[in-house]
């Protein structure tokens, strides 16, 4: 119970931090701001109070998963009490927090689950960006994103053009991890009860 309230404390500290709050952006139908990362922390601190909100588990994180958001129980899973220790742990996290967001908000409007993932992308690599100075992902989506991620970090509340939106979609549909779990470029976030 310790660990996880001292998790839950690094995760608020994280969002508060500058290199979250300036993250400022819109991916398809999804918007990525301070207001939803501020959301997420009053929804972590509230579950801690007893109220309803966000939970933090350790364990559960899928295979092939850094860590996850479960939007059927309005879980952050993570693998270990200590994460968020390294940058690339930190960038997973705001990954995380965005499908918290989107949960918070309700999915709005009908979002599909690549959409849904490709604005945690592309969050994840602005933070990591505004962070190191720099991306440098070999893999993919990390890599899409980056170069995304790149191109609106200095605009805030930058709308990423429509066809960078369906480039990103399209390297998570055929993605091997996603294929396994048979996301296509038509599966609903809102439907699929998969976890992120
Ligand atoms: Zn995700």
């Amino acid at each position: 119970m310790l660990d996880k309230n001292a998790l839950c404390a690094r995760l608020v500290g994280l969002l508060a931090s500058p290199a979250v709050q300036q993250i400022d952006f819109s991916f398809g139908q999804y918007r990525v701001n301070s207001s939803g990362f501020r959301a997420v922390s009053t929804a972590l601190l509230m579950k801690t109070l007893g109220y309803v909100g966000i939970d933090i588990d350790i364990g559960g994180v899928p295979i092939g998963a850094g860590a996850a958001y479960d939007p059927n129980t309005d879980k952050l899973l993570f693998p270990t009490a200590t994460f968020g220790g390294t940058l690339t742990e930190q960038m997973i996290i705001v990954h995380e927090c965005v499908h918290a967001i989107f949960d918070i908000e309700g999915f709005k409007f009908t979002g599909t689950y690549t959409e849904n993932e490709g604005a945690a992308y592309v969050a994840g690599a602005l933070y990591y960006r505004r962070s190191n100075g720099g991306g440098h992902f070999a893999d993919e989506p990390k890599k899409t994103a980056d170069r995304i991620a790149r191109s609106i970090i200095n605009a805030q509340g930058a709308v990423v053009p429509s066809d960078q939106v369906i480039a990103l979609r399209s390297v998570i549909a055929n993605h091997p991890e996603y294929r396994k779990l048979g996301v296509t470029m038509g599966t609903l976030a809102l439907d699929s009860g998969l976890k992120h």
